[in-house]
């Protein structure tokens, strides 16, 4: 296509560069799907960990801001550095996590998503449509304090306001014998952020929203979640959802596990930290592979980053810089950019954009339909004559010819 021809995107996409073999796949992505069609504006980070290192990790900072901007990224997978990684890059030292920084300039809360094809179906039967996992990424267990306890002796709740005032105390356990006691918290502010972003981000799917506690037994702490839900929706979001069709639904967590079995799935299920970092291996699993898993970070002020689940495939990385044949899976990388596409598309009032997205997915869901699939895929998919096995670049090169098709 000439650049006449090209779908322009009227506002400029934030990118961001990555790590190992996912950076590989990134650029073949580019070249193959996307630049050939595409008219647009690229505001490019690189947040290869060699260039955080030399900007002290400014670039993810820098990143960061530009979705603030801009309101729309995409993000490849980056190494997230420990010991060996600081030896293997020379690096001045272990930056922290490129998704943690960005999450937490941001406030945002992560969505995952699974792909779904019709012969890579969930092993779970009833699932028909993808379900989505919202999980708190604030407190909990997560930042907890815990002691064990020696013999016995009183553990209390104590809390000291500040400025004075009157020391608040409870007895959690008159210990006769050893044991153990856990301290966990959260804020109402992250639980109104939390639930922001998951009436938006269901709101933007189009999907009913469940929410699930064990507010039975936990008459406070988890009662605490289901009223500030409840008070955001009655709020700001009843009107919306019922003009949209859909619906907010909160139910104990133990009903929503056994209903959600029985479920065609097409919602999005939002859950507190520990839920959800628990649910969301269950639904990847249950989805076939890593490779088939997209996550976006929706800030309760309607900034959106997508982005693959899976990491940069490392294992994958070497054997390609062995010059071995690789058959890595691009499909998570590919919704990134699709996802990203369409949100831009929407903002945006162009059409075409989204028209776009809808096809370069398309695409991509008819060639692991027609059997070509990288190797993750082969040993998950439906049985069949015509399956068989490609490598990494000819896959992305199978959706280009697909995509070519749909576009002429
Ligand atoms: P990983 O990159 O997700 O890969 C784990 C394994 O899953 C791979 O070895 C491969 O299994 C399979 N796999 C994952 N993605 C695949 C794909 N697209 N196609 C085919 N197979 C795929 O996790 P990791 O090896 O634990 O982490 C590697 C690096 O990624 C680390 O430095 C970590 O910090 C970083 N990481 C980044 C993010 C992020 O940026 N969002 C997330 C997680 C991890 P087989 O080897 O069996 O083929
Ligand atoms: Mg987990």
């Amino acid at each position: 296509m000439s650049s006449n021809n090209k779908i322009k995107v009227v506002t400029p996409i934030v990118e961001m560069d990555g790590d190992e073999m996912t950076r590989i796949m990134w650029q073949m992505v580019k070249d193959k799907l996307l630049l050939p069609y595409l008219d647009m504006q690229l505001d490019y980070y690189d947040l290869h960990v060699k260039h955080r290192d030399d900007t002290d990790d400014q670039v993810t900072v820098a990143a960061a801001a530009a979705i603030k901007k801009y309101g729309v990224g995409v993000k490849c997978a980056t190494i997230t550095p420990n010991a060996d990684r600081v030896q293997e890059y020379h690096l001045k030292t272990a930056w922290k996590s490129p998704n943690g920084t960005i999450r937490g300039i941001l406030d945002g809360t992560v969505f995952r998503k699974p792909i779904i094809t019709k012969n890579v179906r969930p092993v779970v039967s009833a699932w028909k449509k993808p379900i989505i996992i919202g999980r708190h990424a604030y407190g909990d267990m997560y930042s907890n304090v815990e002691m064990q306890i020696a013999g016995a002796g009183t553990a209390e709740l104590v809390f000291t306001p500040a400025g004075g005032g009157m020391e608040v105390r409870k007895i959690i356990k008159e210990f006769q014998e050893p044991g153990i006691i856990q301290g966990i918290h959260n804020t109402d502010a992250s639980i109104e952020s939390f639930a922001r972003a998951c009436f938006t981000f269901a709101l933007d799917q189009k999907v009913d929203l469940w929410f699930s506690t064990k507010d039975t037994i936990s008459k406070i702490y988890d009662a605490r979640f289901r009223d500030i839900f409840s008070r955001e929706y009655e709020n700001n979001w009843r009107d919306k959802y019922r003009a949209a069709g859909i619906t907010y639904f909160f139910t104990l967590i133990d009903d929503a596990v056994a209903r959600i079995m029985k479920h065609e799935g097409g919602l999005l299920w939002a859950l507190k930290n520990y839920d959800g970092d628990v649910m969301s291996d269950m639904i990847a699993s249950a989805s076939g592979s890593l490779a088939m898993m997209t996550s976006v970070l929706v800030s309760p002020r309607g900034y959106f980053e997508y982005e693959a689940a899976h990491g940069t495939v490392q294992k994958h990385y070497y054997r390609h810089l062995e010059g071995e044949r690789t058959s890595t899976n691009s499909m998570a990388l590919i919704f990134a950019w699709s996802g990203c596409l369409r949100k831009r598309g929407e903002l945006d009032r162009t059409p075409a954009v989204v028209d776009f997205a809808d096809k370069l997915e398309e695409a991509a869901i008819a060639t692991v339909e027609s059997g070509v699939m990288t190797g993750d895929l082969l040993t998950v998919a439906e049985a069949a004559v015509g399956n068989r096995k490609v490598d990494t670049e000819p896959f992305i090169d199978a959706i280009a010819g697909n995509l070519q098709k749909k576009l002429s």
